[in-house]
This record gives structure tokens, sequence and C-alpha cells, in this order.
């Protein structure tokens, strides 16, 4: 059993005054952290604490100070993970990167889907609370921050005016789009026609269906700590999923991670 995380965390920094917390970010799987971890190693080698069964890895990417960590996959996941970051880990704000499937009719495989605002499409306590609402909480869209959502995109734009002609190339996708907007969780994987139809349907502004994203802005959203979610689709959540996911992720995800990311931190690290 780990002692008390922040108070490694402070020892690191040698009893100096804290002058800048670290920034939390995760995905739900190895493939969608890209080389960050690889990058923190090379740059001033990382620290791993082990905590609630999840590794968060403590080093700094172009010198901004992060935590690096695993959720695994679905909203508990996410939701236990993030809760770690800021009251173990002293996160400054939350960045979440991964895939997702298209929902939105203008979203494709290989676009990216930056969230402005973000829903749990599985929570209805109907006719109790209204579909969707966060029982108690009186909430059911939880708002990124958007200054934070503005960086990501402008990192996702940055990628794309540099790399999206050649990444569409090597990839087979069309080049690679990116949209703001509304992205939905929930504990299922959507793969069937009438399955995102169905979400089509009932949340009509939605762009991305996902398992995670919205359980971390919930817990961000309780504590008042800043976060965003960017999301490179990987499938569009109808019968063709499940392959279109896993050939993705194995084969693209990553490299669409470090691209955005990279840009992300290197702004970031340049206002430290
Ligand atoms: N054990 C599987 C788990 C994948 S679940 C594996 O590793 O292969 C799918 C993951 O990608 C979740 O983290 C979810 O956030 C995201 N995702 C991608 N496409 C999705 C879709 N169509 N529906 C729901 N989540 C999706």
């Amino acid at each position: 059993m780990m002692s008390a995380p922040m108070s490694a965390v402070d020892a690191d920094r040698g009893g100096a005054p804290v002058s800048h917390r670290p920034l939390g970010i995760l995905a739900a799987l190895p493939q969608e952290l890209g080389d960050l971890l690889e990058a923190m190693r090379a740059e001033a080698g990382v620290r791993t604490i082990t905590h609630g069964q999840r590794d968060y890895h403590l080093g700094t990417v172009h010198g901004a100070p992060c935590v690096v960590t695993l959720a695994r996959v679905g909203k508990v996941a996410a939701a236990a993970t993030v809760s770690a970051l800021i009251h173990a880990f002293d996160v400054e704000a939350i960045v979440f990167t991964g895939v997702a499937g298209g929902v939105g009719a203008e979203v494709r495989v290989g676009d990216i889907v930056v969230a402005d605002a973000l829903l749990q499409h599985d929570l209805d306590a109907s006719p109790l609370f209204p579909r969707f609402e966060v029982p108690l909480l009186g909430v059911s869209h939880f708002s990124a921050d958007a200054a934070l959502a503005g960086q990501l995109a402008a990192a996702c734009e940055r990628f794309v005016a540099e790399e999206g002609a050649a990444s569409a190339a090597r990839f087979g996708t069309r080049e690679p789009r990116v949209h703001r907007g509304l992205i939905i969780s929930g504990d299922q994987f959507v793969a069937s026609a009438e399955g995102v139809r169905a979400l089509r349907d009932a949340l009509p502004n939605a762009l991305a269906v996902e398992m995670e994203g919205a359980a971390i802005a919930q817990v961000c959203h309780e504590y008042g700590v800043p976060c965003a979610v960017v999301r490179t689709i990987s499938d569009t959540a109808d019968d063709h999923a499940p392959a279109s996911f896993v050939s993705f992720l194995t084969e693209i995800a990553g490299t669409y991670s470090n691209a955005i990311l990279t840009r992300f931190l290197q702004a970031r690290g340049s206002r430290v």
C-alpha cells in the first residue's frame, strides 16, 4: 500500500515552493498514448507510482510537468482514475486522448473531434429525472474547459496543416478534419447501424461516441478542475466498427496521438 503520493510529489521538488502543478494526461488504452512515456523518459526521466491498480508516471514533456496514466475502459475506470489524478497527484488540469466512434454525419474515420461538451448517453433515470441528466446534480451536458479545448484544437489544426495530407496518403484515410462539439459516453462499444442511428435520433448534435469522456468531465466539474478531451475517429460505430477500431488502434492511433500531444505540450511548455 502506497503511503501518500502527494508527499512523494512534493519531495521530488526538494521542498521548494511548488510553482507548477502538473497536467494530468490520460488515455484508456496504451496505443492511445503513442510515444508519450518514451518522450518523458528521454527528457528528464520518469518516476512511477502505483495507486489503485494503476501506474502513474511523473515527469516532464517539453518542460511541462505531467502525470501520465491509463484509465482502462469505461466510465467507472475513468472516474476512478481522474479522481486519483486530482486527489493524489494534485493535477492542475486533465487532458484525455484516445479514439472514438464517429456519430455526426460529417465525421469520418481519421477525423479528430475536440469536445466542447460531454454527456452520458446511457444515463436514464426517467421519469424521475430528465433522460441523460445526472440525478441530484441537475446537469446532463458537462463543458470542457474552453481555453484548454482551444489549445488542443489549435494543436490538432497545426497537425492537419503540417501533416494532414501525408497522413491521409500513408493511412488511406481522407485528409483529417477537426470538429468541435458534443462527445457522448457510455458503457457500450457501439457497433451496429441501429445503435448509432438510435444515438443520432436521441442526440442529433453528437459528433462522436466513446466510453470515458463524460465520466471524466463530470468528476472534473464536481471538483472544479479544467478538462479537455480529444478523440481520433477509429470507426463509425456501425457494423464495421470492430474491425475498423482494431486496425486503427493498432496502426494509426499512436501516430495521431504523438502528433497532437507533441504540438499541444510544446505550446504549453513554452508558457511554463
Ligand atoms: N478490450 C478492447 C476495448 C476496446 S473498447 C480493446 O482493447 O481492443 C473501445 C475503446 O475505444 C473505448 O475506450 C472507447 O472509449 C473507444 N471507442 C472507439 N470506438 C468506439 C465505439 N464505436 N463505441 C464506444 N467506444 C468506442
